[in-house]
């Protein structure tokens, strides 16, 4: 069986997340999706434990499909759960240089265990960021064109309560 691990932050998780995670586990038996603590914490939106359980929820009927939580290194992960391969997604240039950095430093870290497969989202989802979403939605306007309709409910509902 093929697994393979797609670690983020998913803060929150956007429609080019998840065309990646498609895409991903039409090439592998499982997709392992591993939800990272934010680099920058003050700048997040959503705890680690909502990021996640919208996530499982997104993916409750997708039997191919896992969601868990990480710390550490994405290499770690990817090894815990036996996975030879991470995935990362590509924006296009201005994401090139960090993610083939990541991927090297990814393979050199394991010891030539795991190795990263960039893939690309379809043209409407390629310039989705998490960052801009968050942005798009602080300036009241609408997001249902970035993210799935449970993840604006989430968002509404985390707003009204604060
Ligand atoms: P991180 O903080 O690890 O970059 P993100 O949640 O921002 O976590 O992104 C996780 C992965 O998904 C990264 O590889 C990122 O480049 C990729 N990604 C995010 N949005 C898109 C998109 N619209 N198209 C393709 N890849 C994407």
């Amino acid at each position: 069986m093929t697994k393979v691990l797609y670690p983020g932050s998913f803060d929150p998780i956007t429609k080019g997340h998840m065309n990646i995670v498609e895409q991903a586990s039409e090439l592998f038996d499982e997709v392992v999706i591993a939800v990272l603590q934010n680099k920058s914490k003050s700048l997040g939106f959503f705890t680690l434990e909502e990021r996640l359980e919208i996530i499982k929820e997104l993916y409750k009927d997708h039997e191919n499909i896992k969601v868990v939580q990480g710390s550490g290194a994405a290499v770690d992960l990817a090894l815990l759960y036996e996975c030879k391969n991470i995935i990362r997604g590509l924006r296009g240039i201005t994401d090139y240089d960090q993610e083939v950095q990541l991927a090297m430093t990814n393979r050199e870290i394991s010891d030539n265990k795991v190795n990263t497969i960039l893939l690309f989202a379809d043209k409407e989802y390629q310039f989705i960021s998490s960052s801009m979403v968050r942005e798009v939605f602080g300036l009241e306007k609408d997001i249902s064109r970035y993210v799935d309709p449970l993840v604006k409910e989430k968002m509404l509902m985390k707003r009204m309560k604060n």
